[in-house]
């Protein structure tokens, strides 16, 4: 084993996730988000054994990314690019078979001057104001790209992470006006929390990005398994004593003995800084909270209620079946995207 912290990338798990997220919508197809490397745990890999799984539709955000997706999956299965087109990266359209999602009037220009021939995305906003087609554009959206093969009509829901939020309802409502325009073309709007909220936002493909790799809230009855397990080992154990203080700043003071151990897993590696005094790693099942601030190589924990198990050389898991992605982000302020996606290159992946 490595003496730096290592991140295990279950790729099982991963495709047993995006087969738990298809049959939610079983009358839709599923694609697979597998930008900013996969979430962190390697795009190539990942979305080689999702394809191998039959999986044959995938999301990058910049179309590089797309390039090292296409290498991984071979020829057949799509691949969109969902920042859009730009002039400095077209000749990765055409070498590795991308499709653009057009966001922009002004990416709908550059594609059609590029002549090239694949087919587009149309990616409208329906109240995300961030990218994306104006919804009253439509028609005239429809004209300029008549001469487009457009393969998708799409659309990205700003509060799916809230089912109650009467934010989906509107979006859903301004997303079917507009797919009404391409009666022909497939329709796509659901993320991963999207495909949780029932068969209306499904439409023809969904795009779960964050659920595939353990992340998201899903309701209790969707069993989620962690995208990888991430451990660091210990470097030393020792007993600071009562009214000694831990780490930058002496943020902390113990009350009384405490044992506790650092391990080599600080903030370069992506542990955020602001789970100092409220994250956790876990050891032997016991949950142990950091103590003192998180440094840039090291974090130092209170393993009293772990003796046995806390030596040097013993890892701690910080992410994975006993570390849940999402209570660990939460305990640093961030979310499950942020913390898996934060993992820096110091953390060998390995793959099973
Ligand atoms: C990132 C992204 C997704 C995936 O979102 P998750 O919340 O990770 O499932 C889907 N669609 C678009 C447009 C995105 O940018």
């Amino acid at each position: 084993m490595s003496s730096g912290p290592t991140a295990q990338v279950h790729l099982a798990n991963v495709v047993a996730n995006w087969r738990t997220l298809g049959a939610l919508n079983p009358g839709s197809e599923t694609g697979a988000v597998v930008k900013a490397g996969g979430y962190g745990h390697g795009a190539a890999q990942i979305a080689k054994a999702l394809c191998t799984a039959g999986c044959q539709t995938f999301f990058t955000a910049h179309a590089s990314e797309g390039v090292d997706v296409r290498h991984a999956v071979g020829g057949s299965p799509i691949i969109y690019v969902l920042n859009g087109p730009d002039n400095a990266d077209l000749s990765h359209y055409a070498d590795a078979g991308l499709r653009p999602v057009i966001n922009t009037p002004a990416q709908l220009d550059v594609w059609r001057r590029a002549s090239l021939d694949a087919p587009v995305g149309l990616k409208f906003d329906t109240g995300m104001n961030r990218l994306g087609l104006r919804p009253e554009t439509v028609g005239d959206i429809k004209t300029a790209s008549a001469d487009l093969k457009v393969s998708h009509v799409m659309s990205h829901l700003a509060c799916a992470d809230e089912p109650s939020h009467p934010k989906n309802a509107q979006q859903l409502k301004a997303f079917t006006g507009i797919a009404q325009h391409f009666p022909d073309i497939p329709a796509s709007l659901a993320n991963s929390a999207g495909c949780y909220l029932g068969g209306d936002y499904a439409f023809d493909l969904t795009r779960p990005g964050i659920a595939l790799y353990g992340g998201s809230h899903p309701p209790a009855s969707v069993d989620l398994k962690p995208g990888l397990t991430l451990t660091a080992p210990i470097l030393s154990v020792h007993t600071g004593r009562s009214g000694e203080t831990v780490g930058y700043g002496a943020t902390k003071t113990l009350e009384e003995d405490r044992l506790l151990a650092t391990v080599a897993f600080g903030y370069a590696d992506g542990l955020p800084r602001s789970a100092s005094n409220s994250g956790f790693g876990v050891i032997g099942r016991v949950r142990c909270p950091i103590v003192g601030r998180i440094s840039m190589d090291l974090t130092t924990l209170d393993v009293t209620g772990a003796e046995a198990f806390a030596e040097p050389g013993a890892r701690v898991e910080f992410i994975g079946a006993a570390a849940n992605l999402e209570e660990q982000a939460d305990s640093a302020a961030t979310l499950g995207y942020e913390l898996i996606t934060g993992l820096g290159p110091r953390v060998e992946r390995i793959y099973e």
